[in-house]
């Protein structure tokens, strides 16, 4: 498992809900975890890491027993509250590239956690930021999809190379076709969704 980067076509995929919370799920749960901190990173989603079902992980405190892991499964969210606040956000998936995203300062969440449990609470501040960050990835979207037109015009170059990467990832063969990564995505959601 390896954690993908933009433009990777996994990344816009939209995710679906998983049908339940199995050994295998726990089993990549902790893999994430393992890559989310390697790369000292705050949040990851599935689909971050190829895989095409509703779950990320959050620790704010980007390091293992710094602060709570939290695992949330099938998410939902509703009831955005303003203010909306913007603040600077960065991506597992565009590592370096950060730039100032508005968002609404507080929502409400019902989720499932790693024991099958409901999650039902409310979130304010960053970490209300990270869960919307991360949604938004089980949703097909990006942060650079939320960028005013001049914060977009700011990282448009840096958004040029990593485009430029993955094309020559992609002609050397280390990057499958898109229907390739398709078909593959298709098979694990019947497996799991
Ligand atoms: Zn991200």
């Amino acid at each position: 498992m390896d954690i993908l980067e933009y433009p990777h076509p996994t990344l816009r995929h939209k995710t679906k809900s998983l049908r339940r919370v199995d050994a295998d799920l726990r089993v990549t749960v902790t893999e994430m975890f393992r890559l989310m901190y390697d790369a000292a990173g705050i949040g990851l989603a599935a689909n971050q890491v190829d895989l095409p079902y509703r779950v990320f992980v959050i620790n704010l405190g980007s390091e293992r027993g710094q602060d709570e892991e939290m695992v949330f499964i099938n998410p939902v969210i509703s009831r955005p509250k303003a203010p909306v606040e913007e603040e600077e956000e960065g991506c597992l998936s565009l590592p370096g590239v950060f730039a100032p995203v508005r968002r609404p300062s507080t929502i409400h969440l019902t989720a499932f956690n790693l024991a099958g449990e409901e999650i039902r609470s409310e979130f304010q501040g960053l970490l209300a930021r990270v869960i919307q960050h991360e949604i938004d990835h089980l949703d097909g979207v990006m942060f650079i999809d939320r960028l005013s037109d001049t914060a977009e015009m700011a990282v448009r170059d840096e958004l040029a190379d990593f485009q430029r990467r993955f094309e020559q990832r992609r002609e050397s063969g280390k990057i499958p076709a898109d229907e390739k990564i398709r078909t593959r995505l298709e098979l694990i959601e019947k497996t799991y969704c």
